[in-house]
């Protein structure tokens, strides 16, 4: 029977301290997979990292020819190296994991047995709660989910990760969409497929410390929001109703409040928090309109995803995207 071949793509950034527990861990789980003739590939990605990443996985090849690198030529980023990743994958199955061990190994199993037994195309790993994760952070990224569930038509769930086992054939319909504004777990909602999700209990960072800062995750979902979701377009139309309404009692009350009062000229401060008020509701949808502009501004720029500065292919094989 031929040997099925599953790659596993971990995007590295900065994860010096992470990757030969990373790796040593691995192998228990890849014994146990060779035992079922099935091999192991694996792609690291190192994402413009400035520590000795990249230096750790040449020598992680050196012993280990499974091993395959590709590495940027700055940070660009976790979604361009999962896209990078998943390009140069060669397996049947497709697995995206962490470098940080916050993606257990062994639950690989488990997926797996969902891929082949149950006849699912994707399995998601899906955290059971944010245990040992910033109470703020927690609290935004419920609001987060919240709300994108209720503007998206895409299904994106609270506590699903990135770690997913998939088939072939789903990571060539990724690839499909090539697109510079990435939100995988939007893109994976949008492909369908049979999905299935396995809960599991949060894991703290194995060593080293998380690339996100709040900021970062903040731009990442509002992203998100404008990528998949059409809704916040609509607010302006909404809002334009909303105040030609209110301006329109508001006219009466005043043609009311002449015949009945006469006209007294007073009323200039409440007149000019109007004006206030009404012109920054006016910048707000203008703000909302230019963030939908500046993504189709990038996106017709058609600039790579990433750039290669290095890969374990030779040179002349190194493209950019
Ligand atoms: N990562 C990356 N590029 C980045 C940020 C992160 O490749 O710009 C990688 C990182 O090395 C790790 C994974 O993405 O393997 C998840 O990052 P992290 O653990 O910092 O995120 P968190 O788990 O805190 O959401
Ligand atoms: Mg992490």
């Amino acid at each position: 029977m031929k040997r099925k071949v599953l790659s596993i793509i971990i995007p590295c950034f900065n994860e010096e301290e992470c990757l030969p527990l990373f790796y040593k861990e691995m192998k228990n789980i890849q014994n146990k997979f060779n035992e079922q003739n099935i091999d192991f590939e694996y792609i690291f990605v190192d994402d413009g990292s400035q520590d000795n990443t990249l230096n750790i996985i040449k020598n992680l090849k050196n012993d280990d020819d499974i091993i395959h690198y590709i590495s940027f030529s700055k940070n660009f980023g976790k979604e361009a190296a999962m896209y990078a990743g998943l390009k140069k994958a060669t397996g049947d199955y497709i697995a995206l994991m962490d470098a940080d061990l916050q993606h257990p190994p062994k639950l690989l199993i488990e997926m797996y047995d969902n891929i082949i037994k149950e006849h699912y195309d994707i399995v998601v790993a899906k955290r059971k709660d944010r245990k040992g994760e910033p109470i703020i952070r927690s609290f935004f990224s419920k609001v987060f989910y919240k709300l994108i569930s209720k503007i998206s038509k895409d299904k994106i769930v609270l506590g699903e990760t990135d770690y997913r086992l998939m088939t072939r054939q789903v990571v060539e319909a990724m690839l499909s969409m090539p697109e510079y504004n990435r939100y995988s777990k939007g893109l994976f909602s949008y492909l369908g497929f049979n999905t299935k999700s396995i809960s599991y209990d949060n894991v703290k960072r194995v060593a080293g410390q998380s690339k996100w800062s709040f900021w970062k995750l903040l731009i990442y979902a509002f992203d998100a929001i404008i990528g998949f979701s059409t809704v916040p377009l609509m607010i302006a139309t909404f809002l334009g109703i909303l105040f030609c309404f209110i301006s329109f009692i508001m006219i009466l009350i005043i043609i009311f409040k002449t015949i009945i009062f006469g006209d007294p000229v007073n009323g200039w401060l409440s007149l000019v928090c109007i004006i206030f008020f009404v012109s920054s509701i006016q910048l707000f949808c203008l703000g909302i309109c230019s963030a939908y502009i500046s993504k189709i501004y990038l996106e017709t720029k058609n600039r790579p995803l990433y750039i290669i500065k290095e890969s374990d292919k030779k040179k002349e094989e190194v493209k950019i995207l």
